[in-house]
């Protein structure tokens, strides 16, 4: 089953790597957001089945804007891409009930993670 993913990065170039591969897998791609902000407007107007969440970024950082979308939606399924390998952003990852917490490089763990996802859905 093909997932409307909503790709929150402030790269462009990480936007496009990260949506290619999402859109081979079979993926839609409903939005594309270039911070915090954007991100939890866009999650509101479009309800994906799927966020792929970057970290670092200007306005709000991932993690900020993932509890703010989790709050309003605990069933959201929200995935970190990051280059960051930080113990301290993993742990908070894993307690807002993010599914997963992955190298933005990493595909094949991004793709493994999507497909468990589906699975259950
Ligand atoms: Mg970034």
């Amino acid at each position: 089953m093909a997932m409307r993913v909503l790709v929150v990065d402030d790269s462009g170039f990480m936007r496009k790597r990260i949506i290619e591969e999402l859109r081979s897998q079979g993926h839609a791609i409903i939005g594309e957001a270039r911070s915090g902000i954007e991100a939890i407007e866009l999650y509101r107007a479009l309800k994906p089945d799927l966020v792929t969440m970057d970290i670092t970024m200007r306005d709000m950082d991932g993690i900020t804007a993932a509890k703010q979308i989790m709050g309003e939606d605990p069933k959201a399924n929200i995935l970190f891409l990051t280059i960051l390998n930080d113990e301290k952003y993993k742990t908070e990852a894993e307690r807002l009930g993010a599914k997963g917490f992955i190298n933005k490089t990493d595909t094949p763990s991004i793709t493994r993670i999507i497909r468990e996802l589906e699975q259950k859905q």
